[in-house]
């Protein structure tokens, strides 16, 4: 294949990923420069006898113990070569949320009263996931604004952290569930392009995932909140944790102190982030 047409190829889907994204992903970032394919000269196909020849000399010029070929022009792979990217790709958190208000991409969109694409300050130092918006939320079109939103706002409010202030609330999913039913697996896949898209526009310093349903989501793999509450994971270098949904204290006071327990440790964590970037 030649080496426009692999540009071709690769613009058209970096262009659909972008579309479907609303900004370019890190792995797009970079340009590749494509080199064609190997593919035979008119020599080598009219003059089998002298390519043997050609072969064989090239062979007995070989050092004994050559390296592996390394010319990308005769490589199968196209060489992907970093360059710096002109454009930027990106847009901005309200053309973000104007997307994420009309988005339906699943079924949710049909029962739903109102989309949460969720609120905050738009430099957080921390991102609040949660799992979606329950009764209220749908209500008002604002994320945690029932009776696990007052918890959770009490819970940030005691490590210095504030919706108003210094943090962004978002979910994983933008609309609420029926019957506050966890989301489908094919409900967060819709969704999750836009999670990307907030954190690639907020860059948060660190992410508080609210419950299992959001950790396992943002972290891609099987997570024991009880068991893995208060542990660092990372997201593209962010580092997350994990700890009890309000909801989740709601049920049972007695997750309030190891939930409290993990909330010191966060705090600590971001004060160290913070230090080291003074
Ligand atoms: N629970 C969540 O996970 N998210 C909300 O926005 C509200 C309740």
């Amino acid at each position: 294949m030649k080496a426009t047409e692999k540009q071709i190829i690769y613009n058209l889907l970096k262009t659909a990923d972008a579309y479907e994204c609303g900004y370019t992903r890190e792995k797009f970032a970079v340009e590749p420069l494509f080199v064609d394919d190997v593919e035979k000269t008119a020599a080598e196909v009219t003059n089998p006898a002298e390519n043997q020849l050609a072969e064989n000399l090239s062979k007995q010029t070989e050092p004994e113990h050559s390296e592996p070929e390394s010319n990308p022009s005769v490589n199968d792979k196209a060489a992907f070569v970093p360059a710096e990217n002109s454009e930027t790709g990106g847009i901005s958190l309200d053309e973000l949320n104007a997307k994420i208000l009309r988005c339906t991409r699943c079924a949710l969109a049909r029962t739903r009263n109102n989309v949460v694409p969720g609120m905050g300050v738009t430099n957080p130092l921390v991102l609040v996931i949660g799992e979606g918006p329950g009764e209220e939320e749908d209500r008002q079109g604002k994320p945690f604004v029932g009776k696990a939103g007052i918890l959770l706002d009490k819970m940030l409010n005691a490590i210095n952290l504030d919706r108003n202030k210094n943090c962004y609330i978002a979910n994983i999913v933008k609309c609420r569930p029926p019957e506050n039913r966890n989301p489908l697996p094919e409900e967060e896949d819709a969704c999750f392009s836009f999670l990307e898209a907030q954190i690639h526009i907020l860059k948060p310093k660190m992410i508080l995932c609210m419950g299992k349903v959001a950790a396992e989501k943002l972290l891609n793999e099987s997570i024991s909140i009880n068991s893995q509450h208060g542990e660092f994971f990372r997201y593209n270098e962010i580092p997350v944790m994990p700890t009890y949904h309000p909801s989740a204290l709601l049920r049972n006071e007695s997750l309030k102190r190891p939930a409290w327990e993990d909330l010191k440790l966060f705090r600590k964590k971001l004060d160290e982030l913070e230090g080291s970037q003074k």
